[in-house]
């Protein structure tokens, strides 16, 4: 496999990061990951504003324009033919010796892009299992930073638990998942926490969001609580590559019957035709 390192291609096995970048060093730096259906990346601008949106908050300078992400696409996929793939790219602030938590103005930053193979979910209504924790990352979550310790204990441990996803919670306030966002429906209406500093905004909870509205669901963004979420008619989880997962049990508690709720199979059929569909040749 390929990837694009600091304005080149190159076989992965061949790609080379300093021992000082700060990325390595800090987790010094941001990331995305932008769907792409039958050669066409899904929802690219509201991928590309977010990634913007991360540099400008640690100060990282902006090191690849949108019109270059597409090049760059193009570029990978001309190296690894995939119908579907996922991209990532990974931006750190750079590498410098000595180490220093201090950066040195004017570093270059790190640039890494790669494609990967991507099955879009089928929409299987089977619910799955989520596991109640408590939510021990920084304030920040708002940022898609690199430094992710806190999602991948809270993953390991909803693994342990036979989970799919951790559900996280602040003081009894659901937050999201540890790489997805959590959205409840009660009497109709479709209720997900804010888009504040505690949650990454998902692009596809942005995405369900608007489905919703155009579909005549009325929706709440607002704070929801444990409580509510034991006492919801229906639960699903959100996020790029998973798309909408209906969730039917919560730390071996069900959520109403435990199965898929139509609100939620509604918007699964929704959001499978709002997908990007194959060119006709
Ligand atoms: N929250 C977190 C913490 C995540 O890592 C992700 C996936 N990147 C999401 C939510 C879902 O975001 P998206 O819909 O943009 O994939």
């Amino acid at each position: 496999s390929y990837v694009w390192l600091n304005g080149a291609i190159v076989p992965a096995t061949e790609a080379k990061i300093s021992a000082f970048d700060r990325g390595f060093l800090f987790a010094d730096g941001i990331y995305e990951v932008v769907p792409i259906y039958s050669g066409q990346p899904f929802l690219f601008d509201a991928h590309m504003e977010r990634l913007e949106r991360s540099l400008r908050e640690v100060e990282i300078p902006q090191p690849v324009s949108r019109a270059h992400w597409l090049e760059i696409i193009a570029q990978l996929h001309a190296h690894a033919p995939l119908e579907h793939a996922v991209l990532y790219i990974h931006i750190t602030r750079g590498a410098e010796f000595p180490r220093n938590h201090l950066p040195s103005p004017n570093l270059q930053p790190t640039v890494m892009a790669t494609l990967s193979a991507f099955t879009p979910p089928v929409g299987s209504i089977a619910p799955a299992r989520a596991t109640l924790m408590e939510d021990i990352r920084w304030l920040r979550c708002d940022i898609k930073s690199i430094s992710l310790l806190g999602n991948i204990m809270a993953k390991m441990a909803a693994q342990q638990d036979g989970s799919i996803e951790p559900l996280l919670h602040r003081a009894g306030r659901v937050t999201e998942g540890a790489s997805s966002n959590y959205f409840i429906v009660k009497d109709d209406v479709l209720i997900t926490a804010p888009a504040d500093t505690l949650i990454l905004p998902g692009i596809t909870r942005d995405w369900v969001l608007k489905l919703a509205k155009k579909n005549g669901i009325s929706v709440e963004e607002r704070p929801f609580s444990v409580a509510e979420l034991y006492a919801a008619d229906e639960c699903f989880l959100t996020s790029s590559t998973r798309e909408i997962v209906p969730i039917g049990t919560v730390s071996g508690q069900l959520i109403n019957d435990g199965q898929c709720g139509p609100i939620t199979e509604k918007l699964m059929t929704c959001f499978r035709n709002s997908r990007p569909k194959a060119v006709k040749k």
